[in-house]
């Protein structure tokens, strides 16, 4: 039914709806607040004082906008509740002075400054018209998204008349063991929680039905896309010969982590198993996800398998391989190596060898996936720090050979659900465990009023032997010109009369040429350089253990997960290692920067990183069929989220098509709200 089907609902309104996705009856009523007051959260103005953040809701007793001298123009509002009366102030939005009429109830939101007397910077606010009573008497009043031209109050008057109309044309969809399992209410019911609640708990609850069944559907398609592309795709087949993992184990000079263990078994038994893998790895910076992978790759070998491990730079490839090759020293194997950089002689030594379908491992950049690169028999294919590539390089690998199975390693660690939900078909292993004697690097916030000690500190750090990090957000000033950047600072540091002037310095940026930069990264990791000033292309997986030091500028820049990916380059040998973050900074970002300095778990981390910068990275980037949501945020909803999976899997395994009755509803529901559907269940 067409919203101008409604009262109160012209031509003119139903274009304004529109801009907010709403077209149907059915869509006004899914759209739901994105926030509620009610008067617990109010303050008196009479009891606002200087500092705080508040809400209030007042009449507009006079307005008018002011003119500052640098040309800035102010709307100002005076406010006035049954205790006192307060000034409102909105710079730069002079505008408003055509929307916020005398007489108006606001509800403003903001914090209380002092500028000849209270001041109220607003932060946002709603014009309550007539509600405002409503809200004195305790109601939980709703707050809408809107569009210019469409007022919340307009909004809340439109649901205000036809809820109660509605809400019986809204069927539920979901089985009644599905709502039970889940714990929340049928369908009509959320809908008047949501829209007319008597608590904000109620809302919540309420809210909680409307994201489990956008949960629950992108659970299902995922499973659904998963199991489809398990049976549909021809596999490789394994024995369980164990000659050389057998050898590794004994010739390890430590043990395997429980987390290390049950990763390996869950991998095994996917090569084992009569699909394809397709299995990220997830683990924290230093949790020993290579060993792992070294595992699996000889166990494709002892199958008589080659083994792709593919990796985003030259240097990483040749740390790689040196690692490799000492660790299987002693099983008398050798990996290969192939980059961009290699003569022609030496590549076409390494293809050579390829075309022998003998078991071996390949190591190599990006120039593993170019077409001339060929393998005769390969069966593996690991992709390490898989967030580095695009999905098509990830998918090109995957596409070399007959299937051979995938494995990607991610040092980002995002929760399991999460990671369900985001990398579709993929099955996730988790290293949530460390091995032993890791040392926590010591990480510090100073100011810049310490810089002079810092820099001496490191000074101190670099004469007694070590080796150094410094880092900037920026390769120079055309950049930010308000940042301290690469080139300047590396100017500065190792000038005459810089901190660094006696030592050897060098400067590291994405600008510098591919060669060149690995020269730089090569003769820092020989111990040919002491001071290294990059921005953050030495954030991947490089190991240079005589690094202690790592200061970072402008740290307030970088998201944290970025952070705890630079600091996870030192703290990597045996000495105390330091981590700097230097400058001053607001509250905002001292609080984040103090909780990273706190811990130096990467899950934590991560967290923490994705409920302040959102999902946007995870969702936009990853893939093009990537799931969006209306109403559920999975990750402040990770439990829903988890219950959602678990009922998912439930639900496939009953009834993998959803062909029962009982599943009719749902069905529906996917099918009409997700183009996937299509393909995975021949809905329609
Ligand atoms: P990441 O997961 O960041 O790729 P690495 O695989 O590079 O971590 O491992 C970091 C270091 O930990 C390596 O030097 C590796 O040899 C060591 N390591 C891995 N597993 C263990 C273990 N079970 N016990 C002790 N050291 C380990
Ligand atoms: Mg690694």
């Amino acid at each position: 039914m067409p919203v101008t089907y409604l009262k109160g609902v012209g031509e003119h309104r139903a274009a304004l709806l529109r801009r907010l996705g709403i077209v149907t009856a059915g869509d006004l009523l899914t759209h739901i607040p994105h926030r509620y007051e009610d008067a617990s959260t109010v303050s008196p103005i009479a009891t606002l004082s200087v500092g705080m953040d508040a809400t209030v809701v007042g009449t507009v007793i006079s307005k008018g906008v002011l003119p500052t001298r640098r040309g800035l123009r102010i709307f100002q509002v005076v406010l006035r509740d049954a205790s006192g009366m307060i000034e409102a102030s909105w710079p730069g939005q002079p505008f408003l002075d055509r929307v916020i009429e005398k007489h108006d109830v606001l509800l403003v939101a903001g914090t209380i400054r002092f500028f000849h007397g209270r001041q109220l910077q607003a932060r946002e606010y709603v014009n309550l018209g007539a509600d405002a009573a409503g809200l004195e008497h305790g109601r939980v009043l709703a707050v809408y998204p809107t569009t210019e031209g469409l007022s919340v109050k307009v909004l809340r008057s439109l649901l205000d008349a036809h809820l109660d109309s509605l809400l019986p044309l809204a069927t539920e969809s979901l089985p009644p063991s599905v709502l039970a399992a889940a714990g929340v209410p049928a369908l009509p019911d959320a809908l008047r929680m949501v829209h007319h609640p008597t608590s904000v708990a109620e809302a919540e609850v309420g809210r909680s039905r409307l994201a489990f069944e956008e949960l629950l559907s992108v659970q299902i398609l995922q499973r659904r896309a998963n199991a489809i592309a398990r049976v549909t795709r021809s596999s490789v087949r394994y024995e369980n010969r164990r000659a050389l993992t057998g050898a590794l184990k004994a010739a390890l000079p430590y043990e395997l982590t429980g987390a290390q263990r049950s990763a390996l078994r869950e991998i095994v038994a996917d090569m084992r198993g009569a699909t394809k893998m397709h299995r990220l790895l997830q683990g924290d910076v230093g949790s020993g996800k290579t060993v792992v992978a070294l595992f699996a790759a000889l166990f494709a070998m002892d199958n008589g398998y080659q083994v792709a491990l593919m990796v985003p730079t030259e240097l990483l490839a040749e740390q790689h391989l040196r690692t490799t090759t000492a660790l299987w020293a002693p099983l008398n194997l050798r990996p290969i190596l192939v980059t961009g950089s290699q003569s022609t002689a030496e590549r076409r030594a390494t293809a050579a060898q390829m075309a022998e379908p003998t078991p071996m491992l390949v190591i190599g950049t990006h120039a593993l996936v170019q077409e001339e690169t060929r393998f005769a028999r390969l069966g593996l294919a690991i992709v390490d720090e898989q967030h580095r590539f695009g999905v098509e390089q990830r998918q090109a690998l995957g596409a070399k050979g007959e299937h051979p199975d995938v494995l990607l390693l991610s040092a980002t660690p995002i929760p399991r659900s999460l990671a369900l939900t985001a990398y579709g078909d993929l099955d996730v292993s988790v290293l949530d465990e460390r091995p032993p004697g890791r040392r926590t690097i010591m990480t510090a916030l100073r100011p810049e009023s310490a810089r002079s000690r810092v820099l001496a500190f490191i000074a101190a750090q670099v004469g007694a032997g070590r080796q150094a990090y410094v880092v900037y957000p920026v390769i120079d000033e055309s950049e930010r010109a308000d940042l301290k950047s690469a080139t300047t600072m590396y100017a500065a540091l190792s000038g005459p009369g810089g901190a660094f002037a006696d030592r050897r310095v060098a400067l590291l940026h994405g600008r510098v040429p591919a060669e060149e930069r690995d020269t730089i990264m090569r003769g820092f990791r020989d111990g040919e350089i002491d001071v290294l000033v990059a921005t953050t292309v030495i954030e991947v997986g490089i190991d240079v253990p005589n690094a202690t030091v790592m200061l970072i500028e402008h740290p307030e820049r970088f998201g944290l997960s970025q952070l705890h990916q630079l600091r996870g380059r030192v703290g990597r040998g045996s000495e105390e290692s330091y981590c700097i973050l230097l400058g001053d900074f607001g509250p905002d970002s001292a609080d984040r920067l103090r909780m990273f300095a706190s811990t130096d778990d990467g899950f934590e981390i991560a967290r923490a990183d994705l409920r302040l910068r959102g999902m946007g990275d995870l969702f936009g980037a990853q893939q093009s069929g990537a799931p969006t949501f209306r109403v559920a945020d999975p990750l402040r909803d990770e439990a829903l989220n988890e219950r959602a999976r678990v009922i998912a899997e439930q639900v496939l395994a009953e009834d993998p098509d959803l062909s029962t009755p009982v599943h009719a509803g749902l069905r529906r529901t996917i099918g009409t709200r997700y183009v996937r559907a299509l393909e995975l269940f021949r809905v329609g």
